[in-house]
């Protein structure tokens, strides 16, 4: 009997964990047997570690990637009346960031080639009670965030990054986290630096910055039971802090395996004239971006996404749509009454993305079968068409 080929994931945490696992226990171990479940020595250290990653001279941790949006906004004392300029096309967490404080976001368009805030249409969005804007640097690839900074410094407005999916990516070499005034990450497992629970991290090259934003995520309290602020309780504790050190040792090479699965992906879907025809639109690298990958993000044309997803959940193959809701059109945003003609490509990404499995681990036989129930979704058709 020909045995049935197993099912592709979309993600297999277990399956990149697997080959760390000793490491993992030996720090784990040494966290238990330490006592010091917060403020461990592992925090200060990966605050250091990433800080020089992303080459910036500080990193206070925290204890989600959504805490640190919020802090940078809270350290920069962002309230009610302000403006803040994000995507629409993000994850939630870069939008509630800014009503949670009654701020008004200011909903930018993006490019439809990286889905990254359209930097030629920032402009026309600030105005005198713009107090902050947010890039996202999304799936692993940076915004166009020289330019972004270029006319946010101009007039003297704070960029605070969200590198919540681009940990290790680089604009022009420079690493994300690094440009603007706070850069924001998430250790969310399935972030390409995952913990094994929540965690995040604020980088900043301004050193008193760096010391508000540790001192709003410590109950704005300091010294001891002396509260400067109002700040709240946001901490990455020891054991994520241990995990994530063993993690970001094997990152460059985990980079490395999703920079070779996209390539995979490219040529194999690039044989199959889909991209010819127009059918599938494949995912574009800024020239001057170091992409890292967190995800792989192709283009249905022809109002066929969903077909082929459900095409490829029947054939077993994982997929998944970032982002189906932009967050303009969110039940929770109604109230902020935006058009969503001012946001034509952010409403069409929303329609046609589709992200394919990808993960270090991902087999070529694995990419081979995700290509084959794409084509046979295509094949299958074409035969219903003739
Ligand atoms: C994951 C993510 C966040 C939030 O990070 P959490 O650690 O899950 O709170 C924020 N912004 C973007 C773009 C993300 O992908």
């Amino acid at each position: 009997m020909v045995q049935a080929p197993k099912n592709v994931p979309l993600l297999d945490i277990n399956r990149d964990n697997q080959p760390h696992r000793e490491e993992f226990i030996e720090a784990l171990t040494e966290v238990v047997d330490s006592g010091r479940f917060l403020f461990g020595p592992d925090v200060s250290s990966l605050e250091q570690e990433v800080a020089n990653y992303s080459q910036v001279e500080n990193a206070v941790g925290c204890a989600s990637g959504s805490d640190a949006l919020l802090l940078a906004l809270m350290a920069l004392g962002i309230g009610p009346g302000d403006e803040v300029i994000v995507p629409s096309f993000t994850f939630f967490a870069s939008v509630s960031c800014i009503t949670r404080l009654g701020a008004v976001p200011i909903f930018v368009d993006i490019r439809p080639d990286t889905f990254n805030m359209d930097t030629d249409k920032l402009e026309g969005l600030i105005t005198d009670r713009t107090r902050a804007i947010i890039p996202v640097h999304l799936f692993g690839q940076c915004a166009e965030i020289d330019r972004i900074c270029q006319i946010a410094t101009d007039r003297d407005i704070p960029v605070i990054e969200d590198a919540a999916q681009a940990i290790g990516a680089a604009y022009h070499s420079r690493p994300a986290g690094s440009w603007g005034v706070v850069g924001c990450f998430s250790f969310y497992p399935t972030k390409n630096l995952g913990g094994m629970g929540d965690g995040g991290m604020l980088t900043s090259g301004d050193a008193g910055m760096a010391d508000r934003l540790r001192l709003f995520a410590g109950h704005g309290m300091r010294p001891r039971y002396y509260h400067q602020v109002v700040g709240i309780n946001s901490r990455l504790d020891t054991f994520q802090a241990a995990v994530l050190r063993v993690k970001l040792k094997h990152l460059g090479e985990a980079v490395e395996k999703r920079t070779m699965i996209s390539s995979r992906y490219e040529r194999l879907l690039s044989e199959h004239q889909l991209v010819n025809e127009g059918q599938l639109t494949l995912p574009y690298v800024d020239p001057n971006a170091f992409h890292v990958w967190n995800q792989y993000s192709i283009r249905v044309a022809d109002g066929r996404r969903d077909d082929l997803r459900a095409h490829l959940a029947e054939q077993g193959v994982g997929s998944e749509i970032y982002y189906p809701v932009p967050m303009h059109r969110q039940e929770c945003f109604a109230d902020l009454n935006v058009d969503p003609d001012s946001l034509p490509e952010t409403e069409l990404a929303s329609q046609e993305i589709l992200n394919l499995p990808i993960f270090p681990g991902l087999t070529e036989a694995e990419q081979l079968r995700v290509i084959d129930s794409i084509a046979s979704f295509y094949q299958q058709s074409a035969r219903v068409a003739a």
